[in-house]
């Protein structure tokens, strides 16, 4: 039948890129008829989810006719004791994502500004463009450090938000705590710093802040922090923030009831107390980290030190035949282009056998295209 609709979108939407995610798995075996895939693409935790949330879900498993808890509350109760917060500094969100938009639309008017660094996650400029905001791009430095002056400079009458991604996604760079707390403090009282934290467990840095120090001494600030990566939680899309109690309650005013679901509540408070899960991720994400950057010395290969469990490599001229020869050999990583980085590649740390791989195939493309 030929579709011939006159329905037409808002203007914001039609301008909206779509978001590119990591390449599936099974994507890819189709594709290209593989049996073996690993995926380096979406900073996932190669560990798997942590075994008590597993337990956990399989016991929900007969309760899932029940809508869940709307207001998350046994998970807010962990969280808090766990930051040294109260319950209702917390915030449960279908994902770290769903954080973003409901923090873009309980704040943002048409044509107010936010404040983005540049390369960064790209879920904050799509926040404030389907608000009909102004994105206002602040480039880190050429080493990827972040330039808080520039930061600083960039504020208007319109500014309402400052995004502060650290350690920074793709970058893997972080804002040191001095630097946050000169940010905050010198910032006018009517802007709201989001500091996205999502990757605060793999920082090794004695200078760095999750932020939520700061969140306690009563700065305008929300922490974002997610189940995505650490704990292994991606496939059930549950993060969260944490903030002073009215600026939750503004949240809380656009957040839908039932907005996370009932395995997710149930996996997360299990994760929390699964310190052991915790430690053996960052220990593998510490000892590959180190990995990693002695394969790409040996190799000739230039990459940012990463706070993450992923690290930015530069490719130069040759990324994209790079891409597709990894792709070629079952191996997903992210290409730079997408964040305006067409000379580089991001690669998440996986277990040691897959960055072995990793490495190895990438020694034989280099070779071969040498
Ligand atoms: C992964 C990620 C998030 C949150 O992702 P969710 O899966 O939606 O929880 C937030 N910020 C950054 C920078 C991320 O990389």
């Amino acid at each position: 039948m030929q579709e011939n609709i006159e329905v037409r979108a808002r203007k914001a939407i039609e301008q909206l890129k779509p978001y590119s995610p990591g390449k599936p798995i099974w994507e890819v075996q189709r594709e290209l008829g593989l049996e073996r895939v690993i995926k380096l693409a979406s900073n996932e935790n190669p560990l798997g989810p942590s075994p008590k949330a597993i337990s956990a879900m399989q016991a929900a498993l007969t309760e899932l006719h029940r809508y869940p808890d709307a207001q998350t509350l046994g998970l807010k109760q962990t969280l808090a004791l766990h930051y040294d917060l109260s319950p209702e500094q917390v915030l449960v969100t279908n994902g770290g994502d769903e954080l973003i938009t409901l923090v873009s639309e309980a704040f943002l008017d048409a044509d107010d500004e936010i404040i983005v660094p540049s390369p960064t996650f790209s879920e904050y400029a799509f926040g404030a463009q389907i608000m009909n905001a102004k994105i206002v791009v602040v480039p880190l430095r050429t080493d990827f450090q972040y330039d808080s002056e520039a930061i600083l400079a960039a504020v208007t009458d319109r500014t309402k938000i400052v995004y502060l991604c650290s350690p920074n996604n793709p970058t893997g760079t972080f804002l040191p705590k001095t630097e946050l707390k000169h940010i905050l403090d010198s910032l006018p009282k009517r802007v709201l710093v989001v500091l996205d934290a999502a990757y605060s467990h793999y920082v090794t840095a004695e200078e760095y802040s999750d932020g939520t120090e700061f969140v306690r001494a009563g700065y305008p600030l929300v922490v974002l922090k997610t189940f995505s990566k650490i704990y292994g939680l991606a496939g059930v899309r549950i993060g969260f923030g944490i903030s002073q109690r009215s600026i939750i309650q503004s949240i809380l005013k656009v957040k839908e009831p039932f907005n996370v679901n009932a395995l997710a509540q149930t996996a997360a408070a299990a994760a929390v107390g699964d310190e052991e899960h915790v430690r053996r991720s960052q220990t593998l994400v510490f000892t590959e980290r180190e990995r990693l950057y002695k394969a790409f010395d040996t190799m000739g290969i230039s990459y940012t030190e990463s706070m993450s469990n992923f690290v930015l490599m530069e490719a130069g001229e040759k990324s994209g035949i790079i891409y597709e020869e990894l792709m070629a050999r079952g191996i997903i990583v992210r290409h730079g282009k997408t964040w305006g980085l067409p000379h580089h590649l991001r690669i998440t740390i996986g277990t040691p056998e897959e960055n072995e791989y990793f490495l190895s195939a990438l020694n034989d493309i280099l070779e071969a295209i040498a």
